[in-house]
């Protein structure tokens, strides 16, 4: 349920409806917009049946049912736009946000320059793995702390914010001391106790959409987030599977205009993960952006041959900064401008 305030209604007015609400046993979600407050409810289940008193209230201009089963995440709950704003990086506004670096911190040379090659390409956010959810156990897992502090460290040299992977709720308070921003992978989508852990955070979230969940799915998993508190939420397509196995996965760009239909929060594109090949991610991530994407994120890799994980999906240094080129012109197409790091900004 949605209570949409009239044009004019007080700070007061907005306030005893809020009370009300608590007074039935639910939560109150003010939303202040640009000509109106709405005031979503969340904790009941199925209609009000005392809505009545809300609508008797001073200053209510109408209630509205939300059908949608997600309530927070829900354009029906909050028509603007939600931007996240990333140690400075707004995710979700006009700008396109392009996100690079490697599947995972190998090392601290290998971190620092492929940080510094992407930074010049014109990427705003680093990515990079110190906890890796690997499909077998016996393959590499990821530097753990060690890997979280050569990201701070790259952080500090070229002053782009860090996304990097939080697996558990065990390693949430470390990981949130060095991140910018927390990434919950796909195997993680539906792991509830830490979407509600990171929900408990104030730092912002890359949802990535699980392998085989639903778009629903994915939205619900972000209301978890959104119902502890924490409103800054990006989700992420990142492929899923289907009875076609010739890429890795299958790219599904339905997902991108149409989550933005469902929902307000900026949407991104992993077209590194979804195809699995080095050259498809430049025709993939054209797509993406075509398509309204918020933003990528891409793997990059010094010397992908050699890379300790997802060596065969990574872009060199050089094909990175031909994506970039390439999305300058696909961004002019459609009104939107990439957004500028302090390099390509000041050169
Ligand atoms: C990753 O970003 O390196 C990753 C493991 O992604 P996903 O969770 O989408 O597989
Ligand atoms: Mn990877």
């Amino acid at each position: 349920m949605l209570v949409v305030m009239e044009a004019h209604a007080t700070a007061e007015q907005i306030e005893a409806v809020c009370a009300e609400i608590r007074a039935m046993g639910f939560t109150p979600h003010p939303m202040p917009g640009p000509t109106r407050t709405a005031i979503g409810i969340t904790g009941n289940q199925g209609p009000i049946e005392q809505a009545g008193r809300l609508q008797r209230l001073p200053g209510v201009s109408q209630l509205i049912r939300v059908t949608a089963p997600y309530k927070l995440v829900s354009r029906e709950f909050k028509e603007l736009d939600t931007v996240v704003d990333v140690g400075g990086v707004p995710i979700g506004g006009q700008g396109i946000a392009i996100i690079a670096g490697p599947c995972t911190v190998e090392s601290r040379e290998q971190t620092l320059n492929i940080a510094h090659a992407v930074q010049a390409a014109g990427a705003v956010m680093l990515r990079g793995g110190a906890y890796k959810p690997r499909t077998s156990p016996y393959t590499f897992q990821g530097l753990g702390e060690a890997g979280l502090q050569i990201l701070a460290e790259a952080r500090a040299l070229t002053g782009m914010p860090v996304v990097t992977e939080v697996m558990d709720t065990e390693t949430l308070p470390l990981v949130n001391q060095y991140a910018d921003m927390l990434q919950i992978g796909a195997r993680n989508m539906q792991n509830y106790s830490l979407l509600r852990a990171v929900g408990r955070t104030r730092h912002p979230v890359l949802l990535k959409r699980g392998f085989a969940a639903t778009v629903k799915d994915l939205l619900l998993a972000a209301e978890y987030i959104l119902a502890e508190g924490n409103p800054h939420v990006v989700l992420c397509e990142r492929g899923i599977r289907t009875f076609d196995d010739s890429l890795r996965f299958t790219l599904d760009l339905g997902a991108v205009p149409l989550i933005k239909k469902l929902s307000h929060l900026p949407v991104i594109v992993d077209p590194s993960h979804a195809s699995g090949r080095a050259d498809m991610v430049i025709p993939m991530a054209r797509a993406a952006i075509a398509a309204g994407a918020d933003g990528l994120i891409v793997e990059v890799h010094d010397n992908p041959a050699f890379a300790v994980c997802d060596g065969t999906q990574s872009l060199v240094p050089e094909g990175f900064a031909e994506l970039m080129q390439q999305l300058q012109r696909i961004a002019i197409a459609i009104g939107r401008p990439l957004i500028h790091n302090r390099i390509t900004q000041s050169g």
